[in-house]
């Protein structure tokens, strides 16, 4: 060959060079090439990249690969350096194609390649080096160690995981899923989702799938589904759209969670709910029902006590007994009183009679009530009133009742000779009342308990004071109904204690007194022809026997048909009605007796033992002049009768 010729495929063979060069450089993967030393005789940019570092040529100590260090991407175990897939290929002369290998950076980062080393052998066959292609697919690994993870938490979950494709035909079906509806993957992927939507439910799927391809997600939707084997699911959905690498919604995935459970937890509180709220009624009405059966024998019973109280002047142990009975009976009615008005408030029966009063009537009735237990325990009682009047809207009956409660317990809860005050005064917008004792005192824990229906502090019997532990639930509500606050505040066990009622005053208190009355009024003489029916004939009787002892002439008839019948016989000027008669109700026998001409100018008054509005209301739509609860006061009686417009005549 010429020297020109030898210049010339020099020239070419350089040029060649160069262009693989170039090729090397512009590959996007990092290559290298090695002698069959091993020596490292040329390697690109982006393996320099890939190792983070840049290995010494045809130098003894970079041999093989140019990695800092390298790992066996099978089990993550060291590997020397004439252990990687170059120096396999060298040693044994087989190409090492799509072999991974993990490369640790010189800072310590670690990725995941593709090795492809290829040996490099000479015209006549003989191994003259390799080159090796890495690729780095550690983004790839991550994404599919994602990905596992992800499967994992999937199939791992209870809850059912199901991808969809926007055309409704299921494309995965996880553990969850199998085991609430039943079937397998298998069975399921591939499948139509109305597998599991019962006919009647067909619609939903329309909505929901709209929202889907609108890019919402549907959350907690509570539906029903069908297992494999018939059965209907109440189940919560969750769905959210499936979207590929552009954004445009694909497919869907639903997570369904089985609630059936949870449902019938649910169904059962409410049974229990419903049933606690049957027990509560239950109890209302048998307590509203055994304070008015409680209540009716008090009558006849209170009547003959007084009658023998009037009738001569009974003596010794005679008058000790009337005593005793009178005083027990007194203290029964007012607990079955207490008794009764709780059950009135929580049947929503008991209304207020509201009138505008002086502060000073409710402290002396409440006083005048409480005055026999003060008195018998000795107590050093006391009242502060303010000077000027304080006037208020309110219930006087009700307010004093609330007033007495708190002197009662006082009483009842303070020893002999204990201090017992009583005090009004005017705070603001508000009246407040207390009454303030020396006595036993009530722990601190215990305070917010007492207002509690049937609470008592100490309920044992050697300290017990008597009561069932309603006064103080009672007065709290009247006081509420006033729109009003009832408190205790006491320093403790032994420490007394201390109730105060607080009441709002009228916008206006205008001060206008009520005209005096005078509870001490005599009883008046009257000589009337009066009628009493009622079908408890002890009721009756004692009642006439008593009305007869200031003058009256008393009839009795014991059913409504023979109550006419007198009352036509003996023409009447006031006949005393009970409403639950045999044969003719009270309301039916009072219209009869106003339908006859000698009928009108009767008075009648309805004998009852239900105050309500309605029972008022009934009887006056009945032609009765006036309506009383049982069981009525002689002498309140007897007082109301002589003042009666008609009866003067
Ligand atoms: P009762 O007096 O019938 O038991 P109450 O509802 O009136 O029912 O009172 C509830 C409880 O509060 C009483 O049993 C008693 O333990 C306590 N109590 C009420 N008033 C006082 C008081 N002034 N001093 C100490 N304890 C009281």
């Amino acid at each position: 060959m010429r020297i020109s010729e030898l210049t010339e495929v020099g020239r070419v063979t350089a040029t060649i060079d160069t262009q693989l060069r170039q090729l090397l450089e512009a590959l996007p993967v990092g290559a290298y090439a090695c002698d069959p030393e091993g020596l490292i005789t040329s390697f690109n940019q982006k393996a320099v990249e890939l190792w983070g570092r840049t290995p010494r040529l045809n130098d003894p100590t970079d041999r093989w690969c140019g990695s800092f260090k390298l790992y066996s991407a099978d089990d993550g175990t060291p590997l020397r350096h004439e252990e990687c897939w170059m120096a396999l290929a060298i040693r044994t002369g087989v190409p090492q194609n799509a072999q991974e290998i993990v490369i640790e950076r010189p800072t310590g980062e670690r990725i995941t390649a593709l090795a492809h080393a290829n040996p490099i052998r000479d015209a006549e066959g003989r191994l003259v080096g390799a080159v090796n292609v890495l690729v780095d697919i550690s983004d790839r690994r991550r994404a599919e160690e994602t990905q596992s993870k992800l499967g994992a938490i999937v199939e791992s979950s209870d809850d059912a995981i199901i991808g969809k494709t926007l055309d409704g035909r299921i494309v995965s079906w996880n553990a969850g899923a199998e085991r609430i509806f039943g079937y397998t993957a298998e069975e399921a992927v591939g499948r139509p989702i109305t597998l599991i939507i019962p006919p009647e439910r067909l619609d939903e799927e329309a909505g929901i799938l709209a929202k889907l391809c609108a890019g919402e997600r549907v959350e907690h939707y509570e539906t029903v589904r069908l297992t494999k084997d018939g059965r209907r699911l109440d189940i919560s959905l969750t769905s959210s759209p499936i979207r590929n690498a552009a954004g445009r919604v694909i497919g869907a995935s639903k997570v369904a969670r089985d609630i059936t459970e949870k449902k019938r937890d649910e169904a059962e509180r409410l049974r229990l709910v419903d049933e606690l709220k049957d027990a509560d009624r239950a109890k209302n009405d048998f307590l509203a029902t055994l304070a008015h059966e409680l209540r009716n024998p008090l009558a006849p019973l209170r009547n003959s006590v007084e009658m023998l109280q009037r009738s001569g002047q009974p003596t010794g142990p005679i008058r000790l007994a009337l005593g005793v009975m009178d005083r027990q009976l007194t203290h029964m009615t007012r607990l079955i009183d207490d008794l009764l008005d709780v059950s009135r408030i929580t049947q929503n029966k008991l209304e207020l009679r509201k009138e505008r009063m002086e502060l000073a009537d409710v402290l002396r009735a409440a006083v005048e009530a409480s005055r026999p237990l003060l008195t018998e325990r000795g107590h050093d009682f006391g009242v502060d009133l303010p000077p000027e009047p304080i006037v208020l809207d309110g219930d006087l009956t009700r307010l004093a009742q609330v007033v007495a409660n708190l002197l009662n317990n006082a009483s009842k809860y303070t020893e002999s000779g204990g201090r017992i005050r009583l005090g009004a005064r005017r705070d603001g917008r508000d009246a407040v009342i207390t009454v303030r004792d020396s006595g036993i005192g009530i722990p601190l824990d215990a305070q917010g308990r007492i207002f509690e229906m049937f609470t008592q502090v100490d309920r044992s019997l050697e300290r017990s004071e008597g009561g069932l532990g309603i006064g103080l639930h009672l007065a709290r509500q009247l006081v509420a109904m006033h729109g009003g606050t009832l408190s205790v505040h006491s320093e403790g066990a032994g420490r007394g204690s201390e109730f105060s009622v607080r009441i709002p005053l009228p916008a206006a208190a205008a001060t206008r007194p009520r005209p005096e009355r005078d509870p001490a009024q005599a009883l008046p003489h009257t000589s009337l022809r009066i009628l009493v029916v009622d079908d408890n004939r002890d009721a009756a009787d004692s009642l006439a026997l008593l009305l007869g002892l200031p003058g009256n002439e008393v009839h009795v008839a014991y059913d409504g048909l023979r109550a006419i019948e007198m009352a036509d016989e003996v023409r009447p000027d006031v006949i005393l009605l009970d409403i639950g008669l045999p044969r003719l109700n009270g309301y039916a026998t009072a219209e009869r007796i106003r339908q006859q001409p000698w009928g009108k100018p009767i008075i009648l008054v309805a004998l009852t033992g239900w105050g309500q509005e309605e029972a008022r209301q009934r009887s006056q739509e009945s032609g009765f002049d006036a309506h009383l609860v049982k069981p009525v006061d002689p002498a309140a009686l007897m007082q109301q009768l002589s003042q009666l417009p008609r009866a003067e005549g």
